[in-house]
C-alpha cells in the first residue's frame, strides 16, 4: 500500500515538473544563443539572432553540391548510397543552430524542439512526396537514455511534424536496443558499422505497405536514419523518408 502511494506521489510530482517546465520555456524563454531572455513575440531565437539563422540552399546537393530539384537535399548520386527514398532539412549545422538543437536535447527546451518542427513541415509542406506519408515517427533512444533525459528530442519533432502537417504520429515503432558509440570522432564506414543492428521495429503491423517519415534533429553521416529506414523495410514498410532539422557536413 505504501509503495503504491509513493509510486502515486511520484507520478504526480513529474507531471508537475514536467508542466513547470514547458511553462517555463513558453512563458520565460531564454534565446539558446546570447542567453538574452525572449519576449512573447519572438520564437526560435532573439531578434537579434534569429537572421542569423542558415537554411540550406534548396538548389544544391548538400554533399557534392551539383544542382539539384528541391524535393531533396542530396542529388539521385549521394542519395544512391542510403535506403531513404528522399528527405528534407531545414538549416545547416553551424554555430547558430547548434546551439538551438543543443538547447532541446540537453536542456529541455521543449519548445524549440516544436519550433524547428514548425520549420521543417513548413519546408516539408512543398515537397510532391509529402502527401504520400501515411505514418510520422522518430529516431528512437534507448530506455536507459530515456530516463536519464526524460525525453527523445527526436520524438518531439515528430510531434510538432504531426501537428502542423495534420499526419498521424507513432514514435512506438522502432527500439533502440542498444547503446552506441558516439558517431563523433568515427569514420563514415564505421558510422555504418557502429548503428548496425542497434534498432528493431516493435509495432510492424502500423507501417505494412505503408509511407514513413523518419524524423530526426541532425543528419550527418545518415547512418543511423540509414539504419532505421533498413529496419522498418525489412519490417514491411513500402517507402521511408527522413525530416532532420539540420544537415552537418562531414
Ligand atoms: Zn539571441
Ligand atoms: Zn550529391
Amino acid at each position: 500500500m505504501m509503495l503504491l502511494l509513493n509510486a502515486a506521489v511520484s507520478t504526480f510530482i513529474n507531471s508537475i515538473k514536467e508542466l513547470g517546465s514547458d511553462m517555463l520555456f513558453v512563458n520565460n524563454p531564454v534565446c539558446p544563443v546570447c542567453k538574452r531572455v525572449m519576449f512573447f513575440d519572438e520564437n526560435i531565437l532573439c531578434k537579434s539572432c534569429v537572421d542569423k539563422l542558415n537554411y540550406i540552399n534548396d538548389n544544391e546537393c548538400h554533399v557534392c553540391g551539383s544542382k539539384i530539384n528541391s524535393e531533396n537535399i542530396l542529388c539521385d548520386h549521394c542519395m544512391s548510397i542510403y535506403s531513404m527514398d528522399a528527405g528534407k532539412s531545414v538549416f545547416t549545422y553551424d554555430n547558430i543552430s547548434s546551439c538551438v538543437i543543443h538547447d532541446f536535447k540537453y536542456n529541455r527546451n521543449r519548445y524549440a524542439a516544436k519550433e524547428c518542427g514548425k520549420r521543417l513541415a513548413e519546408r516539408l509542406a512543398d515537397v510532391s512526396w509529402i502527401k504520400d506519408i501515411d505514418i510520422i515517427t522518430c529516431v528512437p533512444c534507448t530506455a536507459e537514455k530515456l530516463n536519464q533525459r526524460g525525453y527523445n528530442q527526436a520524438a518531439l519533432i515528430a510531434l510538432a511534424l504531426s501537428d502542423a502537417l495534420n499526419i498521424e504520429v507513432n514514435n512506438e515503432i522502432l527500439l533502440k536496443c542498444r547503446e552506441t558509440k558516439d558517431q563523433i570522432g568515427l569514420s563514415y564506414e564505421q558510422r555504418f558499422e557502429n548503428v548496425k543492428n542497434a534498432f528493431e521495429v516493435i509495432n510492424y503491423k502500423i507501417i505494412e505497405n505503408k509511407t514513413v517519415l523518419i524524423a530526426d534533429d541532425v543528419f550527418t553521416s545518415g547512418a543511423t536514419i540509414n539504419e532505421c529506414t533498413n529496419m522498418l523495410k525489412k519490417s514491411g514498410a513500402r517507402t521511408v523518408y527522413f525530416a532532420t532539422v539540420a544537415l552537418a557536413r562531414e
